[in-house]
């Protein structure tokens, strides 16, 4: 046996590992600078082991490129990649939110790849407007005079208060001082807008005099923030966005309406909640209105701010506009969703959000019975596998306390620790080459199918599922379990 120094001697220089035919296999798809940087990285482990273990082998320089094979697999993995969403969350906030439809993201590798026509005017050769391409859809789709677009509904809430308000104060109730997930909260927004947040009535109850007297000579615009992802019930008053308007309109204040989600139609033709359009808001006399671009109306991430035309050419001379601006390519995929709208049939064909939200419950479990024997196959002994009802939801804090029915596979490990097995099925089932995220209720792990659009993909990745070493997959990966129920935003 070796002592220690002698076994760190023992190790292979990285100029004999250079020239093994496996590690010249390495440098053909990886290049040379990365397969000496992780070939160090591994005899610098292995030295390490040398040193704090005296009975410890060196290990042959076979096995060393090996694992040098291993460390650049797991390198060359995009970090961010697709996953099965089972959660039954149709817009994850953790999982992305919309997918975009066939023709948005053609309009979008377009604009990717060529030369577009973003701020140049075809007609006269003159600089245009990049937001002119969406413009002209969004007037006709929410009855707006004039539409700016902005990276997210975030950034479009903070771009009006600094554009319409600065120095001054913004009057909101104290119902809709709302925390939309993440650092996104109303007073904090207001604040770093450059706004003075003046909060009125109480939290469940603000009445049309609670406007009236807090408006003054500072006074910039009264505000309202839907609340998406809440819901205040029992003792309540609000005071409708008419009335809001009115007030406003009388003191020659512009009314704001932060809807959040903003459905362009109305979802009750498809036989879902109500959800607040911009269309009504517009109606209803709000002067500017924003909303998310990938939260209900399905499409890439963005901001979208409508209203009048004054106040959308203060908001587009603000430098901020600059800052806050979308990209060619969320833009192309803007314009080829909103063109969508004009089509009501082919909306819920290719609209990947409503497709999966309007998913009957029949099919979603037809779907159930199809992928059950493959499952149970595939859990062996160690869970039963069945159907089970669920119920989806919307998700990005729309329509909260609405469920849609739907159905999935319940995994129920036999083990006697049920909620650690449950955990370790999470855990190799996110471990697969297209990780599958569902959720765990009442020791069994769930997988709400409504989202399941690939399903031979679905199935044809079950055989890799690895679950030999299971308490030891518990032990290393500590399950972020905030993690799933954190979609509420
Ligand atoms: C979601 C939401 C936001 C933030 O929108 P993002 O697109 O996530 O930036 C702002 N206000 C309300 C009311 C929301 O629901």
């Amino acid at each position: 046996m070796l002592n220690s120094a002698a076994a760190r001697r023992a190790l292979p220089s990285i100029d004999r590992l250079l020239k093994l035919d496996t590690v010249i296999t390495l440098i053909d798809r990886h290049g040379r600078p990365l397969v000496t940087e992780t070939l160090r990285a591994v005899l610098d482990g292995q030295r390490a082991i040398l040193a704090g273990d005296p009975q410890a082998i060196p290990p042959a320089d076979d096995a060393l490129s090996e694992q040098c094979r291993a460390r650049l697999h797991e390198l060359s993995q995009p970090s961010l990649r697709p996953v099965f969403n089972l959660t039954g969350t149709v817009l994850h906030t953790n999982l992305g939110r919309a997918l975009y439809p066939e023709v948005a993201a053609r309009a979008a590798t377009a604009a990717m790849t060529r030369a577009v026509n973003l701020e140049f005017d075809l007609g006269d050769g003159a600089r245009g407007e990049r937001d002119s391409h969406v413009e002209v859809w969004l007037q006709r789709l929410t009855g707006a005079e004039a539409a700016v677009v902005v990276n997210n509904n975030a950034a479009a809430v903070y771009l009006i208060l600094n554009s319409l308000a600065p120095k001054k104060e913004v009057i909101v109730s104290r119902g809709e001082l709302v925390e939309i997930g993440g650092a996104f909260r109303i007073p904090d927004i207001m604040a770093r807008a450059g706004c003075k947040l003046k909060e009125i009535g109480t939290t469940n109850r603000t009445h049309a005099r609670d406007y009236e007297q807090a408006i003054g000579a500072r006074t910039a615009a009264i505000m309202k923030v839907h609340a998406s992802n809440y819901k205040i019930e029992g003792f309540t008053a609000s005071v409708a966005e008419s009335d809001l308007a009115a007030i406003a309109h009388r003191h020659a204040l512009p009314f704001l309406n932060d809807l959040g989600s903003g459905m362009l139609i109305d979802l009750q033709a498809y036989g879902l909640p109500h959800e607040p359009t911009p269309r009504e808001a517009i109606a209803d006399g709000a002067d500017i209105v924003t909303f998310s671009g990938d939260k209900l109306l399905g499409g890439p991430q963005c901001g979208l701010i409508v209203g009048r035309r004054d106040l959308i050419e203060k908001i587009r001379k603000n430098p901020m506009k600059r800052a806050l601006r979308i990209d060619k390519v969320r833009l192309a995929a803007l314009e080829a969703v909103l063109r969508l709208y004009a089509d009501p049939a082919r909306l819920v064909r290719e609209l990947p959000t409503l497709r999966l939200l309007t998913r009957p419950q029949t099919d979603i479990n037809a779907q159930a019975q199809r992928v059950l024997p493959a499952l149970a196959a595939a859990m062996g002994d160690r869970a039963d596998a069945a159907i089970v009802e669920c119920s989806s939801q919307i998700g990005s804090g729309a329509l909260p306390v609405d469920a849609l029915p739907s159905a999935g596979i319940a995994l129920t490990p036999r083990a006697k620790r049920k909620s650690s097995a449950a955990d370790a099925l999470s855990i190799a089932f996110r471990a697969l080459p297209v990780p599958v995220i569902g959720h765990i209720r009442e020791g069994a792990f769930i997988l709400d199918l409504r989202c399941l659009d690939d399903e031979a993909g679905f199935l044809a990745q079950l055989p890799n599922l690895k679950m030999q070493n299971l308490a030891t997959q518990i032990a290393e990966a500590t399950p972020k379990k905030t993690a799933q129920k954190d979609f509420n935003k």
